[in-house]
């Protein structure tokens, strides 16, 4: 097993304006990798993403917080972005690309295709009003 080389946890109110400092702050992080421009794009899309959904959708944009536990071991960063709002009914339909709960907020969709489409691995745990985890697993450097 290869030994776990950092780790960083982070807990921040769920406001859209903060959707920015999450995707910085990993991005941040995770410079020892040394990614490239467009690794660290891709993890900055899906943290992103899964905090935006945090806030339009496991908070319903009400009050909320959000936590964020990043670790690195080897060359792969691991990423949890977890809130304690509504959850998901049915995770695989929620997974499915363009599928919504939210079209009169002209969602499209298309969060975890992206997710999927970025990082190498997305997990989701949810539970009906406890709330919602999306594990997300890159390795940098293999192109
Ligand atoms: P887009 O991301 O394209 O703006 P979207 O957010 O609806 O649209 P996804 O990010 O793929 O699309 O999410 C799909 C659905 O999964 C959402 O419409 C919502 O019903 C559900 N969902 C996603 N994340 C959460 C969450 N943290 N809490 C509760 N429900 C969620
Ligand atoms: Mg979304």
């Amino acid at each position: 097993m290869e030994q776990l080389v950092n780790e960083m946890k982070m807990e921040f109110l769920a406001n859209s304006i903060n959707e920015g400092f999450a995707r910085v702050a990993v991005g941040a992080f995770v410079t020892e990798l040394n990614p490239t421009i467009d690794e660290l794009a891709d993890i900055k899309t899906a943290v992103s993403e899964a905090v935006t959904n945090c806030i339009i959708h496991g908070y319903e944009q009400k009050e909320g917080r959000i936590w964020i536990q990043c670790s690195i071991v080897g060359k792969q960063v691991e990423i949890s972005i977890t809130d304690t709002g509504k959850g998901i009914r049915d995770i695989q339909q929620a997974m499915e690309p363009l599928f919504t709960t939210k079209p009169e907020l002209e969602r499209s969709g298309m969060g975890f295709a992206f997710m999927e489409a970025f990082m190498d691995e997305v997990e989701v745990v949810s539970e009906l009003w406890k709330g919602t985890c999306v594990t997300m697993r890159k390795t940098i450097g293999e192109g």
